[in-house]
């Protein structure tokens, strides 16, 4: 362990180092004492008599409607859901975790955690500091853009743009634009990659923050020049910030910080285990180079000398993702990580090599922990939804769908490490039959799916005027 983080978080009595973690809470005793004796409740509420046998029935009905990463294969590109190993769970419930009050002065051992676990995603990703606070990506390139924002303020410099390529994630421009810059958008090459011309041409605007990378980029692929694209960002004297939301296929083979970046946000849920989709608590770490360690969040930015962006999240941020990635790094170790990132890779292309066979990839290159089909050649002119509702029928989850917007009908497929040989298998011969359906009988897939509790949802309608009853 490193010293000198240590001392960060202890202090000489061995106490939290208040100003880095405690916020200062106003709730009057008096108020508190309310709340908990329901004053200001106006009402009884009216609950329904109701038998518990009734109750569970109707819960465990209901959750044998559900699909989840221990229910089958869930392939959703670019959410990386892999199975949370059980164990990640007990430690996570232990009550010295989960019955603390980050008020409480006792939480040493909580504290401790998160010191531990910032010193592993430096270690993991070559960067110098970490702030453990965002509650998830998006919220990550939040805080790490704000932190761009704050160190151009703080040099006097004027940047306003920043360089957001098509194949990035779509919460990057979303969140540039929340962090109050301005987006230059640069298109894809033939190869799917950032065009190395254009990014130059971009840079020589002058009041450039930076880029914003998501590597690998969204159609699965490595950015080849990627040494290239941070030199020429640097040279004209902007900052790198990499969307390592899918660092999974990099554990233990390269890091971010190594190729030239100086803010990293990682998902905990996701390469860390905690699957990802149904929207669920996340985290989002972001790391930085040492120059930008002072303006990292903090709560208490009361000291006027503090170059902190200021509190981003209360308390410790989503604290039970944080245990829960922390348990899953310590249990598989270095090459534990490694062998993980390389699997997730290996099963990927496998499910790519099988899968071009029949269906239209664009982008005909070794692809990273997912590859993207497009609905180009499908018989009968079926789409992507027609084959997603469809595969729901065979019991299984579909990949991403219409993801990234860069293809027209993009299926986007990732299987993950976790999946074995003969699961992947399944899901080859799943396709395959749909493809062959598809061509002799194309009305059972335009009519699908048949087989799960509701039948083919108008999506549009769904979300412009849901019904939240039944
Ligand atoms: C998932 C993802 C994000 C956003 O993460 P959230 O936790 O959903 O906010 C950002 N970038 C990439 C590349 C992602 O895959």
């Amino acid at each position: 362990m490193n010293e000198s983080k240590i001392e960060l978080i202890f202090d000489k009595r061995n106490k939290v180092n208040s100003n880095n973690y405690i916020p200062k809470l106003d709730i009057e005793q008096k108020d508190l004492a309310d709340i908990i004796n329901n004053k200001f409740l106006r009402k009884e509420l009216s609950l329904p008599d109701i038998p518990e046998v009734e109750i569970i029935r109707h819960y465990t009905n209901l959750s044998h409607k559900n699909y989840g990463v221990d229910t089958g294969i869930y392939p959703l590109g670019s959410c990386t859901m892999k199975y949370n190993p059980k164990i990640n769970e007990l430690i996570a419930r232990l009550e010295n975790f989960s019955k603390i009050h980050p008020l409480q002065e006792e939480n040493q051992g909580c504290i401790e955690l998160i010191n531990e676990l910032s010193m592993q995603l430096q270690e993991i990703t070559g960067m110098d500091a970490f702030t453990l606070q965002p509650a998830a990506g998006a919220h990550g390139e939040l805080t790490g853009l704000l932190i761009m924002k704050k160190y151009f303020e703080d040099k006097g410099i004027k940047k306003d743009k920043i360089i957001v390529p098509e194949s990035a994630h779509g919460t990057n421009p979303a969140s540039a634009k929340m962090a109050g810059f301005s987006i230059i958008v640069l298109e894809t090459d033939k190869d799917g990659e950032v065009p190395l011309e254009h990014l130059k041409f971009a840079m020589k605007g002058g009041d450039i923050a930076g880029i914003m990378l998501t590597n690998p980029n969204t159609l699965g692929l490595f950015e080849r020049n990627i040494k290239e694209i941070t030199e020429i960002v640097h040279e004209n004297g902007g900052l790198c910030y990499y969307d390592g939301a899918n660092l999974n296929p990099l554990l233990g083979t390269c890091r971010p910080g190594d190729m030239g970046f100086d803010i990293i946000h990682v998902n905990l849920h996701k390469t860390f285990a905690t699957p990802h989709g149904g929207g669920g608590p996340g985290a989002g770490p972001v790391g930085v180079k040492k120059e930008l360690e002072p303006y990292l969040p903090r709560f208490d930015n009361s000291d006027n000398k503090s170059k902190s962006i200021g509190r981003i999240r209360s308390f410790f941020g989503n604290y039970g993702i944080l245990i829960r990635a922390h348990a899953y790094i310590n249990a598989l170790g270095k090459e534990g990580l490694k062998k993980a990132g390389q699997i997730a890779v290996l099963n990927a292309n496998y499910l790519r090599v099988k899968l071009e066979k029949l269906y239209n990839l664009p982008f005909q290159r070794i692809c990273q922990h997912e590859f993207v089909l497009s609905e180009k050649n499908l018989p009968n002119d079926l789409t992507t939804e027609d084959i997603a509702k469809r595969i729901l029928d065979h019991g299984i989850y579909p990949p991403t769908v219409y993801f990234p917007l860069i293809l027209k009908g993009a299926m986007m497929i990732e299987p993950t490490e976790t999946e074995s040989l003969s699961s992947l298998d399944k899901f080859v011969s799943i396709m395959m039959t749909i493809f062959e359906e598809a061509k002799t009988n194309p009305e059972i897939i335009k009519t699908a799916p048949h087989n799960t509790p509701v039948g083919r949802l108008n999506a549009v309608l769904a979300a412009r005027s849901p019904c939240l009853h039944d």
